[in-house]
């Protein structure tokens, strides 16, 4: 239950925060509570979904600039990883995981940025 302790969740199914429950089970609704439930719950917050989808999204834009194709490879290893590490990535405070999204999406919005302004500010360049 120390995975109560850090990560702070809230109940699955009746969203009661759980940090510092004496049992295993969830004293509003009475959800038998184990760590695998939590994690899961954890990994289809949207947030996350979100941060996950801008790393890919960030990977291709990246890759199709050629000179920033190197970063590119680096976003699609974080989205790899991003995949692939859902303990990790469960265990994220709310504070990390808003930092995740806006690292994973940086890129994107950066390149679109300066395609739009290439595109209809400077048509002439
Ligand atoms: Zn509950």
């Amino acid at each position: 239950m120390a995975y109560l302790e850090r990560t702070q969740p809230k109940c699955p199914r009746c969203a009661y925060r759980l940090r510092g429950i004496p049992g295993a089970r969830c004293p509003e609704c009475g959800l038998v509570l184990t760590v695998e439930k939590l994690v899961q719950h954890r990994l289809r917050s949207p947030l996350l979904i979100w941060a996950g989808f801008g790393f890919i999204v960030s990977a291709l834009l990246l890759s199709a600039t050629c000179v920033l194709l190197p970063i590119g490879f680096l976003y699609l290893g974080f989205f790899i990883w991003w995949g692939t590490a859902p303990a990790a990535v469960a265990e994220m405070t709310p504070r990390m995981r808003k930092l995740a999204i806006v690292f994973a999406w940086a890129p994107a919005v950066f390149l679109l940025l300066g395609l739009a302004i290439h595109m209809y500010v400077l048509p002439y360049f």
